[in-house]
């Protein structure tokens, strides 16, 4: 049975209580964790709170240093690590592999940056008076996770923190806790203190609802749904608490007539049924214009039907089960209310059963045209492996389109025409815009969204900023 880590230490929950972990391909239990409680949450936090003064003492080449040596430990235990992944979460095992890589790649970019966070000097107007901006670090952290990508989200929180001098308690989400109990117990032999990286486990309502509301954490780092990230922003700001909302998405593709159709396409496939369509920044409806649409179909619907849902712990598995039957029953419901509209399903359209599927989350692959747009997969966010195509007639239709949304997370254009770039980049309402480039978040790059997708950044320097307080110095030298 997994603990919890507190303290530097595996804990049970005080309760005792635990719950299953079920593997979402096949329906079996992977591993029972604890249930844990406000009491647990608690304890985690005053451990991250004890941990704060030994942190203070800390160089930031030190800290560099320590996120160097986190990635060599955790790199040592990579394949178990993406199996664990795997079975928890139920992406392939090659998927898996890759998000321990780029959450790897994300400690080593605050690895090299801890050390070159600047403060400033600020000449004053009174003589021989002086000012100083420094940067400090803002106390203990609460990083509250969702399901889908649960270590390099967890390591978006993680890393910038520890650069900054603070300390953090994980909430991973309550389906996905297994590998992110694992990695923050090897975080934690790097060398720093006991009790700066804790994880706890149990339910959002409870344990993350502590990490909220307690007055000790100075800061929440919150990755999920909108819905939930509402709450979180209004607890927070009734405590006047930092907070930062990576949220929903329904991110808009565009493909004009001078796109070069065969990487469009294939990034189109990519980009939406990666992960089996599970990530925020996946393509979730797509604009093409109405001259190249049938060269482009046919291009990208071949793609889409040679995509075969398999057992995700096999190395050459591309497309595993959904993550739970909720989502999967969701996706079902979008799918069925838009062919129930007079939507057309170009392929897939329908959950798998039977055989190889007869247990776990199965949908198929699909790809729908003909989708009134007041259609649920057009107007929410969809989870899942299917993507709406629609023509539009030029540039201002589909931007006027893809603007048509409560999101505004990532989007993207495919155009050799650098006028269409540009006002694609200029318009389109959203914190990310690709050109000619596939939905990635680059470590490098600041991530986040507009409107119902969020506030605050994630990744690159900007994302650092939010890890520390800025204290203004005056000094008067008489
Ligand atoms: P979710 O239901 O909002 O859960 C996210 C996390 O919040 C989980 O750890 C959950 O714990 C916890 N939680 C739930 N209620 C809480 C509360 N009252 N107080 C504190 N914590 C609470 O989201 P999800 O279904 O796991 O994730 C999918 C969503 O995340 C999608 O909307 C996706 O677009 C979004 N997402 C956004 C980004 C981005 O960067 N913008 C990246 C990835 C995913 P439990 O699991 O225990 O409920």
């Amino acid at each position: 049975m997994a603990k919890m880590w507190i303290a530097g230490e595996w804990q049970d929950s005080a309760s005792g209580d635990t719950y299953d972990v079920i593997n979402p391909a096949t329906g079996e239990l992977v591993e029972s964790a604890p249930k844990g409680t406000r009491e647990d949450a608690r304890r985690a936090i005053d451990a991250a709170e004890a941990a704060l003064g030994a942190m203070a003492e800390s160089t930031a080449e030190q800290r560099g240093q320590w996120l160097d040596k986190m990635i060599e430990l955790v790199q040592a235990h990579k394949p178990e690590l993406a199996r664990t992944l795997t079975m928890e979460q139920g992406k392939p095992v090659g998927e898996a592999a890759n998000e321990i890589d780029h959450f790897l790649h994300g400690l080593h970019f605050y690895a090299g940056l801890a050390s070159k966070v600047r403060g400033s000097y600020v000449p004053l107007p009174a003589k021989g008076t002086y000012g100083m901006v420094m940067k400090q670090p803002i106390g203990v952290c609460g990083g509250i996770v969702p399901w889908n990508f649960p270590i390099t989200l967890m390591g978006t929180k993680v890393g910038p923190a520890i650069a900054a001098g603070n300390t953090i308690v994980v909430k991973p989400a309550s389906t996905t806790p297994l590998t992110t109990l694992k990695i923050c117990a090897l975080l934690s032999e790097a060398g720093l203190p006991k009790g700066a990286i804790n994880c706890i486990t149990g339910p959002g309502g409870v344990v993350g609802e502590e990490l909220v509301e307690n007055p000790k954490v100075r800061r929440i780092a919150f990755t999920g749904e909108s819905a939930t990230g509402r709450h979180i922003g209004e607890v927070c700001g009734r405590m006047l608490k930092r907070v930062t909302l990576e949220l929903g998405g329904s991110d808009p593709m565009i493909v004009c007539d001078d796109a070069d159709l065969d990487r469009a396409a294939s990034m189109a496939s990519v980009g939406r049924y990666y992960n089996n369509g599970q990530a925020c920044l996946a393509v979730k409806r797509l604009f093409v214009f109405d001259s190249v649409f049938e060269a482009f179909m046919d291009k990208l619907a071949p793609r889409v039907k040679r995509l075969k849902p398999a057992d995700p712990l096999k190395p050459d598995t591309r497309t595993g089960p959904m993550h739970n039957r909720t989502q999967r029953d969701e996706i079902q419901a979008q799918v069925e209310d838009a062919l129930g509209r007079g939507a057309q399903a170009v392929v897939g359209g329908q959950r798998l059963e039977g055989g190889d599927f007869a247990r776990g989350n199965w949908f198929a692959p699909t790809l729908l045209t003909s989708v009134p747009d007041d259609a649920r997969i057009v107007v929410e966010e969809s989870f899942g492996p299917a993507l709406p195509v629609f023509r539009v007639k030029d540039l201002d239709e589909a931007i006027e389109k893809a603007n048509h949304t409560e999101y505004g997370l990532g989007s993207s254009i495919w155009t050799r025409n650098l006028s269409h770039a540009y006002k694609a980049a200029d318009k389109i309402q959203a914190g990310n815009v690709w050109i000619n480039s596939l939905h990635y978040g680059y470590d490098e790059m600041p991530f986040g969204g507009v409107k119902a997708s969020g506030i605050g950044r994630e990744h690159g320097p900007e994302a650092l900023e939010y890890y520390f307080e800025t204290k203004g110095v005056v000094i008067a030298v008489s």
